[in-house]
């Protein structure tokens, strides 16, 4: 039987031991942890993930401040937003809700998020030191991937392992942790040749090109492990209903496989409890504090 890389319990775990973390701390902090979240305009999507994520804060005891922003505001009335977060003592953390509206420089506002608060790990200076494998804010969903192996103490040194995809947000991060840990990696995207072929020599596959069951069992070697970071909203036989689902065709892989991550219920709980993780890294920097939850940093 294939085990199932559970993230929702996961996830669960972890926010209990941030919880303990905080209420522990607070006390020689004199504040809870504080995160902000910019979000531009009016796309649906995000409006679940930011409601998502202020929740997960209240769960552990983050204070998160949000800032729903119209989407005629400038660009430069967004930098200056962030500038003022940057010095706000209250707050230890900070991200752009993506995707913003296309007529934003994007790349340019997360290089104005001061790095120490940069807990979606997008801003230069840590790509840079995820480059270096210094320590560093690491990026939501790769460091989210790379705690749900840890927690079925799957190896990740000296394994073969695909990354399908090469995005900021997933793909090259993901590659680099990997590579950090000692795993020899092969990055593949869409104009990548051979694709299949490839993907079947992995001991761990990942599938991150955001593309609906794009890997089937003839992608997969027998016994690898298959993470499915993909997430697509399909229209299901019933035609009022819709079901979620991942870039892996589950039913067809399981059998297969040693493990694997469900979609939902995968890769994307962790993703959120990564962020909480990184708020509270910066915290516990900014006070000096006795550090407990490093290790779940990659
Ligand atoms: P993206 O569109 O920015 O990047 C997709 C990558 O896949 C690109 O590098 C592209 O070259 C590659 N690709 C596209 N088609 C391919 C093909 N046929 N073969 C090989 N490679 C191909 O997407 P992203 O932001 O990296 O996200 C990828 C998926 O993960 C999306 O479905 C997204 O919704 C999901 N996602 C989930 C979470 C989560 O928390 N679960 C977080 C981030 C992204």
């Amino acid at each position: 039987m294939s085990i199932k890389l559970d993230g929702k319990k996961l996830s669960l775990e972890i926010e209990q031991k941030l919880n303990n973390f905080i209420s522990s701390n607070e006390r020689i902090a004199k504040r809870a942890p504080g995160l902000a979240v910019i979000r531009i305009g009016e796309d649906p999507a995000s409006g679940v993930y930011v409601n998502n994520k202020e929740k997960a804060c209240a769960r552990v005891g983050i204070k998160s401040f949000i800032f729903h922003l119209q989407d005629n505001v400038e660009q430069k009335e967004v930098e200056q937003l962030i500038n003022k977060l940057n010095l706000d003592k209250d707050i230890d953390g900070m991200l752009l809700q993506l995707p913003i509206p296309k007529k934003f420089d994007e790349q340019r506002l997360i290089s104005f998020i001061n790095p120490y608060k940069d807990v979606d790990g997008l801003n230069e200076k840590n790509m840079g030191k995820l480059v270096k494998n210094e320590p560093a804010m690491r990026s939501c969903t790769p460091a989210g991937i790379i705690n749900l192996l840890r927690s079925q103490n799957i190896a990740i040194e000296g394994k073969k392992i695909v990354v399908i995809g090469r995005s900021l947000l997933v793909g090259k991060p993901l590659s680099l942790m990997l590579l950090n840990l000692n795993g020899t990696v092969t990055i593949t995207h869409s104009k990548t040749l051979n694709l299949n072929k490839i993907c079947k020599e992995a001991d761990i596959l990942i599938a991150a090109a955001g593309i609906p069951n794009l890997v089937d069992s003839s992608f997969v070697k027998d016994g690898a492990v298959i993470i499915d970071v993909g997430i697509h909203r399909l229209k299901s036989s019933d035609k009022d209903k819709t079901r979620l689902c991942g870039d892996v065709l589950l039913e067809d892989v399981i059998p297969k496989v040693f493990a694997y991550t469900p979609v939902p219920g995968g890769v994307g709980p962790m993703t959120v409890t990564m962020l909480l993780v990184n708020t509270i890294f910066s915290w516990q920097k900014q006070f000096g504090l006795s550090s407990t939850i490093n290790d779940l940093l990659p």
